[in-house]
């Protein structure tokens, strides 16, 4: 059997800090640690080459510009890798997994997102097993084709896709969940791959790399009693091209006149608006009520049941990647890396 080979990245976060003897707060330390802590690595049957950010980020620091960093470090070693592990930070690892599900098409091998919740050092930590099982899952391939050639993310005992994924808990070492689409896999004993539900290898030898993401896009959620104020001078932050609205249960908004004013008129700006639910689970669906209807009427996309995460950095993939407002609105629609169920 062939020995697969993985490319571990470490961009920051809690798996690879240490407490700050002077101020006790967690900082990251050299990576080369990592290894030396993790003495289990060196039994998976796999070869495994580390490289780290030269300034590792806490994930509260993730941006567009690090992406496109990342995109290009799997790019530049993406045919000497038979797949890839990046540990990240587990505050915006749902942001950075559904961005890189954009910019990367036609993906082949596996990419992992994982973390912890304690640094690997403590004794508790939950970091070694997402690690090992993380790698694992990155270079197991069944029958010469990977078991989960797709952008994924590892956290206690599950693999979801990373589009579907969201940070649910600060404390718990069972921190995502992916509400709208079960997950790919469950490690017990054995690791159980859900076929049925991963994506398959692309055809293309070569996956397509984009590096254009643009971050003119808002968020704005609604709440009872939100004032017109509010609205009124949300849409008129400067260069703002898309919004995100985010709305009640299966998509609602309040039915006040001057609220879908406010919406009409920033749509004939040429302001890209899009719902999403403020539920973790379930779908947009603005043809159920009146006040859904409302903002059909107003231009407003559904968008079904996407989370809030992969809603912002896919309109940021397509902000950066078309420059026609109908084309971005009509790929907005359509499902792009499984993120939203048709
Ligand atoms: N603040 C950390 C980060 O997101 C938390 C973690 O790693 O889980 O970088």
């Amino acid at each position: 059997m062939q020995n697969r080979r993985v490319l571990l990245i470490y961009t920051g976060g809690t798996i690879g800090m240490i407490t700050d003897p002077i101020s006790g707060a967690l900082k990251p330390f050299n990576f080369a640690q990592i290894t030396k802590e993790v003495p289990e690595l060196s039994k998976i049957k796999c070869e495994i080459r580390t490289t780290s950010f030269q300034h590792p980020v806490d994930s509260s620091n993730m941006n567009p510009e690090i992406w496109r960093e990342l995109v290009s470090l799997i790019e530049k070693h993406y045919s000497d890798f038979d797949g890839f592990v990046i540990l990240h930070g587990s505050d915006t690892m749902a942001y950075s997994a559904s961005a890189l599900s954009f910019m990367i098409h036609g993906l082949n091998k596996p990419i992992v997102f994982t973390g912890a919740q304690l640094p690997i050092g403590i004794i508790r930590t939950d970091g070694k097993e997402n690690l090992v099982t993380a790698i694992e899952i990155a270079s197991t391939y069944i029958n010469g084709t990977p078991a989960a050639p797709e952008v994924s993310l590892y956290f206690e005992y599950k693999l979801y896709r990373g589009n579907r994924t969201t940070k649910l808990s600060s404390e718990h070492f069972n921190a995502f969940s992916s509400f709208n689409y079960p997950a790919l896999a469950e490690a017990g004993v054995d690791i159980k791959f859900k076929k049925k539900y991963i994506n398959e290898s692309s055809a293309v030898l070569e996956p397509t790399f984009y590096k254009k993401m643009n971050n003119n896009v808002g968020v704005l959620k609604l709440f009872p009693g939100i004032s017109r104020n509010q609205v009124a001078h949300f849409f008129k932050t400067p260069e703002m091209q898309a919004v995100v609205i985010e709305t009640f249960g299966s998509g609602n908004a309040t039915t006040k006149d001057w609220f879908l004013n406010e919406l009409t008129l920033a749509n004939k700006k040429g302001i890209i608006l899009v719902n999403v639910t403020q539920c973790l689970s379930g779908s947009v669906n603005q043809t159920k009520y009146e006040t859904g209807r409302g903002l059909e009427y107003a231009g407003v996309i559904s968008s079904k049941d996407i989370t809030i995460e992969a809603a912002i950095t896919k309109l940021m993939f397509l902000l950066g990647n078309y420059s026609d407002i109908s084309e971005i609105k009509k790929i907005y629609k359509t499902d792009l890396a499984g993120e939203i169920t048709i």
